[in-house]
């Protein structure tokens, strides 16, 4: 048994407790509340202590509850282990309820003390309740008043009528399951009901109405899948934009690729299918064309198929080739852009790309040397003053880039900065000059992904308060 709430991480569920036995140890307010929870569900709450609260009387004489009149012993919840389901403890010795609650993990029978998580087996989250919707909010015990805060704010935002919808959404269940066999068109079929005017309708009770707009979705099914080219952002969740937020929560299936990590796709729906298709090393695990077909293939078969990348899909991310490939297959697609790196790495570095006094310009470039080891890039362009040049992939390749731009005319000393893992947690700048950066980069181990800024601007840093994650 754990001491410290804190080292515990809880595991949720939601149990059926019709019939079941629960005990309910403590007659005050806090025994009133639980057992008020407990009631509806068709539980036989079976209420130990010396007196009860005027509620809990008026349960115990309409019949609702059964009430043992007597001071509480731990003989008495002894003997009636055996056949109890749970157990909550609410006396208000505190002592007595740690006894008592030992006595129930020795038994192995779940037990909640209520406000001391550290002794039990199970803790009550914060509940909202809409008829068959139920919400619960937990903070494994950590901070109750958080939790209620916070069900509290969710409430505001839940329809009237939520158990209408869900009620007419059960009792199409099975119907709709032999007339569609298949789980994603079903899936699809109810979601349009639910973006659409059928969750109106069946919100405000009007059953007829919203059984006609099922059968219409029913019937005209998309048997056509899609594939949705989105990007991700740098890396921070919070610069998700809210229409990839929605197709993250849509999809059947996820390609994603390096750039995308665990933080991002904690945001797509959980029994989404997550397909890696980055490369690791040098090593690709698909190449592009395997990718391409991948996408095709999958939106044939009905799938609405999220393709996840870092940043902006159209800068440096390949989505054009996706794209030609998507429309040379005649499969419907759409774009959602993303906060590219350099718009990112800048804002949360805090420089700014372009500036009245020093830069006119900003030159997106790549710093991805061929498979020879060649890079050929216009030094002629990129190599001026009164603009910001920014390298994507441009690690590897530093003490070159950095060379070649002194060579085709910027000073030595001309301002240039690294942002490692920008806008995330681990985000990490270095600046410098063309002649300082290459021994920089080796100096702090940085790694990959990493961006590299030059110009003037640099010299305009200021730090910014910025949230990372
Ligand atoms: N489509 C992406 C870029 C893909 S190319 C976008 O629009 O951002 C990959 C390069 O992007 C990396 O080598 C690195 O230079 C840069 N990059 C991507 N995310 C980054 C981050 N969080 N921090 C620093 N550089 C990043």
């Amino acid at each position: 048994m754990h001491t410290s709430s804190s080292q515990t991480s809880w595991f949720p569920i939601v149990l059926r407790l019709q019939d079941a036995h629960v005990l309910v140890i403590g007659g005050g307010n806090v025994a009133a509340n639980k057992v008020q929870l407990l009631v509806p569900t068709g539980a036989k709450v079976e209420v130990l202590s010396a007196s009860l609260t005027p509620e809990l009387q008026r349960l115990s004489e309409s019949g609702a509850i059964t009430h043992v009149l007597a001071d509480v012993s731990a003989h008495d919840v002894q003997k009636r282990l055996t056949h109890c389901r749970l157990v909550y403890v609410a006396t208000n010795d505190a002592a007595l309820n740690r006894e008592l609650a030992a006595l129930c993990q020795a038994a192995n029978v779940p037990v909640c003390a209520v406000d001391d998580p550290a002794i039990s087996s199970f803790i009550t989250p914060a509940l909202s309740i809409r008829g068959a919707v139920q919400i619960a909010v937990s903070t494994g015990g950590a901070a109750p008043v958080l939790a209620r805060r916070l069900r509290a704010r969710i409430e505001e935002i839940l329809p009237a009528g939520l158990h209408k919808l869900a009620e007419f959404m059960q009792s199409k269940r099975l119907s709709l399951r032999e007339h569609v066999p298949n789980t994603s068109e079903r899936r699809q079929i109810w979601e349009r009901f639910l973006d659409g005017k059928g969750q109106h309708l069946a919100l405000e009770g009007n059953v007829q109405a919203a059984e006609q707009e099922l059968e219409r979705l029913t019937q005209t099914q998309q048997t056509q899948g899609e594939v949705w080219l989105v990007g991700a952002g740098p890396g921070n969740p919070d610069l998700l934009t809210l229409a990839a937020l929605r197709l993250m929560q849509d999809a059947d299936t996820v390609l994603y690729d390096n750039l995308v990590g665990p933080d991002i796709l904690n945001y797509v729906r959980r029994d989404a299918e997550r397909v890696f298709v980055g490369k690791q090393r040098n090593r690709h695990t698909l190449p592009q064309e395997g990718i391409n077909d991948e996408l095709i293939r999958r939106a044939k078969a009905g799938e609405r198929v999220l393709r996840l990348k870092g940043g902006d899909p159209f800068i440096f991310g390949r989505g054009g080739e996706e794209m030609e490939a998507l429309v040379a297959a005649g499969v419907p697609f759409r774009i959602v852009p993303g906060i590219s790196a350099a718009n990112g790495c800048a804002a949360y570095a805090g420089i700014p790309l372009t500036h009245r006094d020093c830069a006119q310009a900003c030159l997106f470039i790549t710093g991805h040397a061929r498979a020879d080891g060649t890079l050929e890039l216009a030094w002629d362009k990129i190599a001026l003053r009164g603009q910001t040049v920014v390298i994507y992939m441009g690690l590897n390749m530093l003490p070159f880039l950095c060379e070649k731009l002194q060579k085709h005319g910027l000073p030595a000393d001309w301002p240039a900065a690294l942002v490692e893992r920008g806008t995330t947690a681990q985000q990490r700048v270095f600046e410098g000059t063309l002649t300082t950066l290459p021994a920089l980069a080796t100096t702090h181990k940085v790694t990959s992904p990493t961006l590299v800024i030059i110009g003037e601007v640099v010299r305009h840093r200021v730090i910014p308060t910025q949230d990372t994650q």
